[in-house]
């Protein structure tokens, strides 16, 4: 029987490898966005693109109700990002609950079609802190789905246990280096103005300096 996967496919760097890595693992592969009003939405229409060209099903869920529920620098556009913010010392940019309506959504949509296969790029690696990126989180809800919706789902976390280099060490093992690096979105401020050796992005937002930074060690390790 051919085997299916969902793959929550953001348009980031991650989810833009969790995406190969799910092609060379599946025999079929959906992927799924989402849009929650986030300040870098553009991100989805990468995702979107991505998609296009691969011949990967895609579709894009309305979570806009995330925006209103909290505080954040990611939904909030007039709140300025801070590596401690307000809430719980984490990132301004955390968006509280937010894999977990992500996660849920997707096991939604994955078990009537009969896909127990879940991918995530999440990484409790080079975390922000963020708790719903952890292993234990996930492990937990991959159980309260099974009661939830009858049906045993697995959570794939290729990007676990890898820093950033790693994620990109993974793209190039699988041949998508230039395409993570060119169709991925990272940068929070939604800039896709200026093409860098890393990728597209300001440069200078959290998310872009992790990235940047990940791609010089990445380099650095290749020994060129
Ligand atoms: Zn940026």
């Amino acid at each position: 029987m051919a085997k299916s996967a969902l793959v929550l496919h953001s348009g980031g760097q991650d989810s833009t490898t969790c995406l190969f890595w799910a092609l060379r693992n599946f025999d079929q592969v959906y992927a799924m966005g989402f849009d929650y009003a986030q300040r870098h939405l553009v991100e989805l229409e990468c995702a979107q693109k991505l998609c296009e060209r691969l011949k990967v099903p895609y579709t894009t869920v309305d979570m806009s109700f995330i925006a209103a529920l909290g505080e954040n620098s990611l939904t909030n556009h007039n709140q300025s990002f801070e590596m401690v913010g307000p809430y719980q010392g984490l990132p301004s940019s955390f968006v509280p609950g937010r894999n977990l309506f992500f996660l849920s959504a997707a096991a939604a949509f994955a078990a009537p079609r009969g896909i127990v296969d879940l991918v995530t790029g999440v990484c409790e690696t080079d975390y922000s802190g963020y708790p719903d990126c952890r292993q234990d989180f996930v492990n937990h809800l991959a159980g309260t789905l099974e009661l939830a919706l009858q049906m045993k789902m697995t959570i794939h976390t290729p990007l676990m246990k890898l820093n950033k280099a790693q994620t990109f060490e993974l793209a190039e093992k699988m041949d998508c280096l230039e395409s993570v690096i060119k169709e991925s979105h990272t940068c929070y401020q939604g800039d896709r103005s200026e093409l860098h050796n890393w990728g597209y992005g300001c440069g200078s937002c959290p998310s872009c300096e992790l990235r940047k930074k990940g791609y010089g060690e990445f380099i650095k390790g290749r020994g060129l």
